[in-house]
């Protein structure tokens, strides 16, 4: 791939740059590396939807498969304004080495829509979600590629897509969509899944750190689905939430944030902005607040160049997906700072939407404590794994966890070999 393309975005760079440097750490086969480097396949689509006002808009839509290698394809849908083919090809491409990390049975893909979901009604939101849909109709199927929620996108989208795919098809097929309804084929214990996955992952990190969870200073950027989950969970288990923030802005207090009045607070007023007892700060400035933990859980490239340097946490547990840079994060490594890496940390989505495919395609329903204990011993076994390679081979965890995932796809493509 051409760094100069309608592919181009940070995002992309520092996805490339990181298969790059493990490419050459695994001494990869250089054909099997540039067959990597490239998505399967990319469709950009317009979609046009009648507005509440009765007048057209139309959006641009993109949905990218990485690689089918090891299965079919399976990634979220992002509704955001800045999203574009550059950034979702990252992104497929960051699937493709969780999936095989995680030793599932598939390969990365990822989907968006470049709108601001907040700016549109249920109604414009649904219409776009069709429309959508039919446009990508031929990427998509339970067998073929798989879409889940993502950020802007929630389990009522998730519905929306399965029904308009059921409709073309002249039967309901549950399996086309993970993050679905429970009542339409979706799974107990998915909506916390991710967040979930990072508390499992932050345990086993301070376990292997030698340290204590409990009683922790922890800053959250991103109050969303990910987010939020990590916040009740790690303040039922009895750390501290000292700050948090969405997209208005965000809220911190050193001896911490009550999170069951936060969540009333939400509801009321649809952002933590002007939660009583917490001060404002910026998104920015909450990055490099005094906190022991942070995790970014919002967009990517925000722990970069220009405040790695300040951040006090000494674990970041990457819930957002690719949130630093290169060059962040080799401030952070040199700072002894542990990165537990997105492809691991925020991996607890990914595993229990697989639960749920599994489910789905064999119309049985697993109770949530099954899914979360099996859910925990695949984070605790994919978390060991990555540490003790870190440690063979002297580098960071997201160098480590790469190596494991790329090395898993390399394989397939070699035994596969290259068609004609
Ligand atoms: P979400 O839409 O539920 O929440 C996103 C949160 O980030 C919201 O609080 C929003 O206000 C905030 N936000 C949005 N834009 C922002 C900005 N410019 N600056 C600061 N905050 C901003 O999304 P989510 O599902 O919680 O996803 C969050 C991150 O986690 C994304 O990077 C996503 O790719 C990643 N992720 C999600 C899942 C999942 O299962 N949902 C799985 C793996 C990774």
């Amino acid at each position: 791939m051409t760094e100069k393309s309608d592919f181009d975005s940070p995002m992309l760079r520092t996805a490339l740059a990181q298969l790059d440097q493990v490419a050459a750490r695994l001494k990869l086969d250089p054909d099997i590396h540039e067959r990597l480097r490239h998505p399967k396949r990319a469709l950009v689509v317009s979609i046009p939807i009648r507005m509440d006002d009765g007048k057209t808009s139309v959006f641009t839509g993109y949905r990218v498969h990485h690689n089918s290698v090891l299965g079919p394809t399976k990634g979220g849908l992002r509704y955001d304004p800045e999203v574009s083919l550059g950034e979702v090809s990252a992104l497929a491409m960051l699937m493709s080495w969780k999936c095989s990390l995680m030793g599932l049975p598939y390969g990365g893909a990822k989907g968006g829509v470049r709108c601001d979901p907040r700016k549109l009604s249920l109604q414009e939101r649904e219409s776009l979600t069709r429309r959508y849909t039919a446009e990508i109709i031929l990427m998509i199927g339970p067998d073929l590629d798989i879409p889940a929620p993502d950020m802007g996108t929630d389990e009522q989208t998730m519905a929306w897509m399965m029904d308009t795919y059921s409709m073309t098809q002249g039967r309901t097929v549950p399996g086309v969509v993970t993050g679905k309804p429970i009542i339409v084929g979706g799974s107990a214990g998915r909506r916390e899944a991710t967040g979930r996955g990072i508390v499992y992952a932050l345990y086993q990190a301070s376990h292997s750190l030698g340290q204590e969870l409990k009683g922790r200073r922890i800053v959250i950027q991103g109050f969303g689905n990910v987010g939020s989950v990590a916040a009740r969970l790690l303040w039922n288990d009895g750390c501290t939430i000292a700050g948090v923030s969405d997209v208005k802005g965000a809220i911190y207090n050193p001896h911490g944030l009550d999170i069951r009045q936060l969540e009333a607070h939400i509801a009321e007023a649809g952002s933590v902005v002007g939660f009583p007892g917490a001060d404002a700060v910026s998104n920015t400035d909450l990055l490099t607040q005094p906190c022991d933990v942070l995790i970014p859980a919002a967009i990517g490239s925000v722990i970069h160049a220009d405040n790695a340097e300040r951040i006090k946490a000494t674990i970041v547990a990457e819930g957002a997906n690719a949130p630093t840079t290169p060059e962040g994060d080799t401030i952070l490594h040199d700072r002894g700072v542990t990165v537990i890496p997105d492809i691991l940390c925020n991996a607890g989505g990914v595993v229990v939407s697989y639960f749920e495919w599994v489910q789905g395609l064999q119309y049985y329903f697993w109770r949530e404590s099954e899914i979360t204990s099996r859910l925990q011993e695949v984070m605790t076994r994919a978390f060991n794994r990555v540490w003790a390679m870190a440690s063979k081979e002297g580098t960071d965890l997201r160098t480590a966890a790469l190596m494991e995932g790329v090395r898993r796809v390399a394989e397939g493509y070699k035994v596969r070999g290259l068609y004609p």
